[in-house]
């Protein structure tokens, strides 16, 4: 196909629910591909519709648990607009745009990780936002991101970042290493069992479950 230049992509559909029907998140909204969110936000929507329909089907519970359904898939899509609309607010600014993709990472590796332990409750929205604690904070802050900054409030962004993600960091992102790359290390998973409400012996598992080990080895040979 010859390229062809689209004006605007996203969309957010005014009723994503009716009587006996509902959108899938990808049909409901769509914001940028950055961050790959497609896959994410359909997979829990999928999740959440599978349940709806196992508890609820031929019940009147149906009628208010797809309305329920439809005010967390809109919320999750501007969340994620919040967040993406933040990152291109600060394209030309690449130590900030960095410093705001910690957010994503942080609830992104958080939410897996706690899915892989079978704990989804942990991690129940997409990119923590209705979270009590991560999700008003960051909100705050990507708002606050939206604004031309200057130096010190720059640096209270970067510290009310850090701050925030300490609890939800599974992953390294704290350690602000200097070529600001992190290598993926199931030392900092275990180091952070306590923030998933589990313990060593849960995170060996889960690492053993889920094929760590043995690709470490492929990787090394
Ligand atoms: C170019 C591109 C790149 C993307 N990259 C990423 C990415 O890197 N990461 C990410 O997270 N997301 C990505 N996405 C988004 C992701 O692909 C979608 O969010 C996801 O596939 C939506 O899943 P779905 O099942 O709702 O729809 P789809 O995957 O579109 O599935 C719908 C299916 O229904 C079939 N169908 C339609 N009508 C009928 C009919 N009448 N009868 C029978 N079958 C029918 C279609 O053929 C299709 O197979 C990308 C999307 C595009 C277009």
């Amino acid at each position: 196909m010859p390229f062809t230049h689209a004006r605007q992509l996203s969309f957010r559909s005014p009723s994503i629910t009716g009587s006996n029907w509902a959108l899938l998140p990808s049909a409901a909204g769509f914001v940028d591909p950055l961050l790959s969110t497609g896959f994410p936000l359909t997979l829990l929507g999928i999740t959440r519709l599978g349940k709806i329909l196992d508890e609820h089907w031929g019940s009147p519970r149906l009628e208010t648990s797809l309305q329920e359904y439809a005010r967390q898939t809109d919320d999750e899509l501007l969340a994620t607009a919040r967040l993406i609309g933040a990152l291109y607010q600060n394209m030309n600014d690449f130590p900030t745009f960095r410093l705001l993709s910690l957010l994503y990472f942080a609830a992104a590796s958080y939410a897996e990780v706690a899915r892989r332990l079978n704990k989804p409750e942990l991690a129940s929205s997409f990119l923590l936002h209705d979270h009590p604690e991560f999700g008003p904070e960051s909100r705050r802050l990507l708002t606050l991101a939206r604004a031309t900054l200057g130096p010190a409030e720059k640096e209270a962004l970067t510290n009310d970042i850090y701050r925030l993600i300490r609890d939800f960091d599974v992953a390294g992102l704290g350690k602000r290493p200097a070529n600001h790359c992190y290598p993926v290390d199931a030392a900092d998973l275990f180091a952070s069992a306590q923030k998933l409400g589990t313990d060593a012996t849960e995170i060996e598992a889960l690492l053993r479950r889920t094929g760590f080990y043995s690709a470490e080895i492929r990787h090394q040979h």
